[in-house]
C-alpha cells in the first residue's frame, strides 16, 4: 500500500541520517567506523556522497531514538531496522559500518552492514530483510550514482561489492553498480538495459567469483545485450585493485582485460581442457549454449563464425550443435 511503502521509506531515511550523524559526531562513531572507511581509503567526500554511517555497539540505541522522533515501531519492525522478541526491542544493525542502499530516484531502500575487522565467525555483511519497499533481486547498488554515467558512457560496470562500487567512484569511475552478493537476476539486469546495452562484468579473482559472473553471462545474453568480461588478479577485487592505481592505470587494465564473453569462456575453459578431446568438445558445446541465448540472429550468426576461428573447430558442425541445443529447449 502506497501509504505504508511511504512511512517505510521515511524510517530508513532517518535511519540513514542517524547513522550517518553516529559516525561523524559521536566518540564511539570516530574510533570505530570513521577510522575504518580511512583505512580502505575513503574520503570524507566519498562518505558523504554515499551516505556512509555506523551503527553504535548497543542493544537498542536506534529504536529508541527512532521512537523519541515519533516513529510507529510497527514501521521500524517492517523496515527490519529494530527486531521485536517477547516484547523488548533490538536493532538490527549493531556495532556495523552502514552502506544505505539507494532506489533509482534515491530513496533508502535498505542497508548493508559491515562488520569492522575480519572476525570470521559474524558474518561479513548483514542486510536489510525484505520489505516492501526492498526487493533485494531487484536493486543494483549504486545505481542512483552512476544512473547519468552509464548513459554517458554507454556501459555498465557490474561488480559483486559495496566497496568495489564507491572505490571506483573515488577513483573516478562512475558508471559502476553491485549485485550485493545476491546472484546476478533478470530483474537486474532489466534496470541496466534502459540505460545500456553494453555491460562489462567485474569479478573477484577468486573461484566465487568467476562462478558468479559465467553465471551471469547468459541472463545478460538473454536479453540481447553485449557483455564483456574482465577478471583481476587472485587476491584482487574491483576495490583492492582501483585502490591501488590511478585513474588512468585503472582505465588501462580495463581496456586491456576486458575480454568479449565468448574469449573468456573459451580462454578459462581451455586452460583445463588443451589436450583433453572430451573436455574441449564440452567447453564448445558450453560456449554455443551460451551464443544460442542470443536473441539476434546476425549476432549469433556473428560469434558462431568467431568460436569457430578461437576453437579451431568447422562452423557447419558449430550450426548443426545449435539447432541441437535450439530442439531441446523447445
Ligand atoms: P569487503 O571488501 O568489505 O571485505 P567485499 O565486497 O569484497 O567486502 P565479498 O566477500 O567479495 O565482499 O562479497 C561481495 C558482496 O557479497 C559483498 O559486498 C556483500 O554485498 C555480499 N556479502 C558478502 N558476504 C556476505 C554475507 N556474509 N552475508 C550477506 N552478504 C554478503
Ligand atoms: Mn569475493
Ligand atoms: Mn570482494
Ligand atoms: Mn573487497
Amino acid at each position: 500500500e502506497a501509504n505504508e511503502r511511504e512511512s517505510l521509506y521515511l524510517v530508513n531515511e532517518f535511519a540513514s541520517d542517524y547513522f550517518q550523524k553516529n559516525l561523524f559526531k559521536t566518540d564511539q562513531g570516530q574510533a570505530i567506523g570513521l577510522s575504518y572507511f580511512k583505512e580502505r581509503g575513503f574520503t570524507n567526500e566519498t562518505i558523504k556522497k554515499f551516505n556512509l554511517g555506523y551503527s553504535l555497539e548497543e542493544w537498542q540505541a536506534f529504536t529508541d531514538e527512532a521512537i523519541k522522533k515519533a516513529y510507529q515501531l510497527d514501521y521500524l519492525e517492517k523496515t527490519g531496522l529494530t527486531i521485536v522478541k517477547e516484547d523488548r526491542k533490538f536493532d538490527r544493525f549493531k556495532g556495523r559500518v552502514m552502506f544505505p542502499i539507494h532506489s533509482m530516484s534515491g530513496r533508502v531502500l535498505g542497508f548493508g552492514g559491515r562488520i569492522l575487522g575480519n572476525d570470521k565467525k559474524a558474518a561479513k555483511y548483514l542486510n536489510s530483510p525484505e520489505s516492501e519497499v526492498y526487493h533485494k533481486s531487484k536493486v543494483l547498488y549504486g545505481l542512483y550514482h552512476a544512473k547519468q554515467s552509464i548513459a554517458k558512457e554507454d556501459n555498465c560496470y557490474l561488480v559483486e561489492g559495496y566497496t568495489d562500487v564507491i572505490q571506483f567512484h573515488q577513483t573516478g569511475i562512475k558508471n559502476v553498480v553491485a549485485s550485493s552478493g545476491t546472484a546476478l537476476t533478470p530483474e537486474q539486469i532489466r534496470l541496466i538495459n534502459r540505460l545500456t546495452k553494453n555491460i562489462t562484468v567485474l569479478f573477484d579473482g577468486d573461484a566465487a567469483g568467476i562462478r558468479a559472473s559465467i553465471r551471469g553471462i547468459d541472463l545478460i545474453l538473454e536479453q540481447g545485450m553485449n557483455v564483456k568480461v574482465c577478471s583481476f588478479p587472485e587476491g584482487e577485487d574491483p576495490d583492492s585493485f582501483a585502490k591501488q592505481n590511478t585513474l588512468e592505470e585503472l582505465t588501462i587494465y580495463l581496456e586491456e582485460n576486458a575480454k568479449d564473453f565468448i574469449q573468456f569462456k573459451a580462454s578459462l575453459l581451455m586452460l583445463d581442457a588443451k589436450n583433453d578431446p572430451i573436455k574441449k568438445a564440452e567447453t564448445i558445446r558450453d560456449i554455443v549454449n551460451s551464443i544460442s541465448k542470443i536473441p539476434d540472429q546476425i549476432k549469433r550468426e556473428i560469434y558462431i563464425q568467431e568460436c569457430s576461428r578461437i576453437m579451431d573447430i568447422s562452423e557447419n558442425v558449430l550450426f548443426s550443435t545449435l539447432a541441437q541445443i535450439n530442439k531441446k529447449e523447445v
